[in-house]
């Protein structure tokens, strides 16, 4: 039975059933990736016979538009473009134009390997309406990079498409470290030095139990406490407060001034409660969390040519269905459910 909703109810957008709103829509606008990151697609399972999606089944430009204008009429004031590596998809800079043109879009965000990230494109992007960017450097050694990219690609130029980015204006950069005890732990302070007093900042992320098929263990995971003490010994670190409700990294300043670090605990300290993000895969199916076992098909409804009304109503439902808190539940039970890999839906 469709809700009745006060004039003053459909202003707010919908609640959940954990009463949080819809404020950020990631965007996969690709399942590829020129990447074979261990933790999200190993080699093994992502292989050259994988069964990619087909070109017709990617949601079109125009109606990845349709759904983000949709979605911003219920509450989403943040767009992030994720893939995959988004920067495989052909044109981007003409998609960021076409939702940088919806009112009531405040951020559009874009996270990536930085492998195509060139002063050029970076200058497109940000012309056509990109806000800023989030790259992924997992270690400044060649060696560790190359060994969780398995691609051997060269650390200088994750370096230099970060260079681009800032040099473009989409600030601050982001830098993302995923890290996993016995590959990359020991690069922590390297990282953090050279971050250190540049402006962009560096987020450590705890490896998580993404997807299906990146073998994770708990073990190999490095706490957010121990990376953070780790630092602070060198260099103290202070609290800084969210910017925002739900904000993803628990955020830190160096005590001397050389700028702002961040953490993502998504295992050792869940932030499901201030969760505001919806995940739509780039073949139109919308997912309410980061490790969902399902998502929603969008895409028939559009095809289908559902008015934006009807499509605006199905998504209000089942965001108020929505009672995912998947890290806050997280077990040895959970470990083994059925989810969705990220290479799907971006982080
Ligand atoms: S686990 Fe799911 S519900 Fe929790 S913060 Fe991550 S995406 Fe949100």
């Amino acid at each position: 039975m469709t809700q009745i909703h006060t004039a003053q109810e459909s202003a707010r957008g919908p609640r959940d059933r954990m009463g949080r709103a819809l404020r950020d829509l990631r965007i996969s606008v690709t399942d590829r990736c020129n990447f074979r990151c261990r933790y999200c697609m190993p080699r093994e399972v992502f292989g050259p016979d994988f069964a990619f999606l087909p070109h017709e089944a990617l949601l079109t430009f125009e109606e990845i538009t349709t759904l983000a204008r949709i979605f911003v009429t219920l509450g989403v004031r943040k767009l992030r473009l994720t893939g995959g590596e988004p920067l495989l998809r052909r044109d981007l800079e003409q998609l960021v134009r076409m939702l940088a043109a919806i009112p009531g879009v405040e951020e559009i965000a874009l996270t990536t390997n930085g492998s195509l990230l060139t002063p050029a494109k970076a200058k497109a992007l940000r012309e056509a309406g990109l806000t800023r960017v989030t790259v992924s450097l997992d270690s400044l050694d060649d060696d560790v990079f190359m060994r969780m990219n398995d691609v051997h690609f060269p650390v200088q130029r994750v370096l230099a498409a970060i260079d681009a980015a800032a040099a473009a204006g989409l600030t601050p950069v982001k830098v993302n470290m995923v890290v996993k005890r016995g590959m990359n732990d020991h690069c922590v302070l390297d990282m953090a030095r050279h971050f250190r007093g540049s402006g962009h900042i560096l987020r450590f992320i705890e490896y998580m139990d993404v997807g299906t098929s990146n073998g994770w263990r708990m073990e190999d995971v490095v706490p957010a406490a121990e990376i953070l003490e780790q630092i602070h010994r060198v260099w103290p670190l202070e609290a800084v407060p969210p910017r925002y409700p739900g904000e993803v990294a628990t955020r830190y300043r160096y005590a001397d001034g050389a700028g702002e670090i961040g953490v993502i605990a998504s295992v050792t300290r869940p932030f499901c409660g201030g969760c505001t993000r919806a995940r739509l895969s780039s073949d139109g199916q919308l997912y309410l969390c980061l490790f969902a076992a399902k998502g929603y098909d969008l895409r028939s409804l559009l095809r289908a040519g559902a008015a934006e009304d009807e499509i605006r109503t199905r998504v209000r439902e089942i965001w108020e269905g929505r009672t995912d808190r998947y890290s806050e539940i997280r077990t040895a039970a959970t470990r083994g459910l059925p989810k969705v890999e990220m290479s799907r839906i971006g982080g």
